[in-house]
């Protein structure tokens, strides 16, 4: 059973509703422990005048949505890692736990995996450097395979425990049930990474069947993933970070009322999770 003050809200959960104002607003009016926005919304909103609402809010903030997309231009560029840069400065206005990192898919044309990979390793390496100098923390989520071609590159925990083994310091991972739920080392890699590497923990469900494989996420309950098994794991290793509810759904949660989101989300908490 989750209480409202172990809930986040991820702004995407109610994208198609709320601006970052009034994700905040609904997160004081329900009780929610923290709120974890999308770049594109705090841009919104104005970096420095959304990041002295969240402050002025108390809320915590679980994580800033996201860096990463270090395959978006075949090569690691510049411009790539500059707007990584400015991710960084971001979560560090905003007081996020975590910068999350979702690190790209294969580039345009291409069947170059291992390349892919590399581009990505370079582009958390170079932004590790500078986050640190920021004491902001890296979170690479591994997205589920079905998502390689298109998003990430990093599929597994095992993957993304295997880099941040390389890179020490400053990075974990973002451990998101829809990603992790199907793999059968889940709980062996969740003991791996321990307290020091668990910077975040996303929730929504698997549904069966999925009818869009981006936007058709369930609410806890509504789908396959034994959320408390997993909440449960993360728990055993110390992970006191929130519990952040992050569902795109289009057909469904989208077109509900905001508050009724809200309001579904702390029920199922109590229920579900
Ligand atoms: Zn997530």
């Amino acid at each position: 059973m989750l209480t409202p003050d172990r809930i986040s809200l991820n702004t995407a959960t109610v994208k198609a509703q709320w601006n970052l104002q009034q994700c905040i607003d609904g997160c004081l009016r329900h009780g929610f422990g923290g709120i974890s926005p999308w770049r594109d919304v705090l841009q919104a909103a104005g970096v420095e005048a959304g990041a002295k609402a969240i402050r002025a809010s108390g809320l915590r903030v679980s994580g800033l949505c996201r860096g990463g997309w270090y395959t978006a231009e075949g090569a690691l560029t510049q411009a790539v890692l500059d707007d990584n840069f400015r991710a960084v400065d971001e979560a560090a206005a905003i007081g996020a736990e975590c910068l999350v990192m979702v690190v790209g898919g294969l580039p345009a044309g291409s069947r170059d995996l291992p390349g892919a990979r590399a581009i990505v390793e370079e582009g958390l390496a170079r932004t590790l450097d500078y986050a640190r100098t920021a004491a902001v923390k890296i979170a690479i989520e591994p997205l589920h395979p079905m998502y390689a071609a298109d998003r990430a590159v990093v599929s597994t925990t095992a993957q993304a425990l295997d880099i941040c083994d390389q890179l020490g310091a400053g990075i974990g991972v973002a451990l998101d049930v829809y990603h992790i739920w199907w793999d059968p080392e889940i709980l062996a890699q969740i003991k791996r990474a321990g307290r020091e590497r668990l910077l975040a923990f996303h929730l929504c469900d698997w549904l069966n069947p999925t009818r869009d494989l981006l936007t058709d996420r369930g609410m806890m309950g509504d789908g396959v993933i034994d959320i408390p098994a997993l909440r449960r794991a993360v728990e055993a290793e110390g992970f006191t970070g929130l519990n952040e509810v992050e569902i795109f759904s289009a057909e469904n949660w989208w077109k509900r009322e905001g508050d009724a989101v809200l309001a579904e989300i702390l029920q199922r908490g109590q229920s579900c999770c």
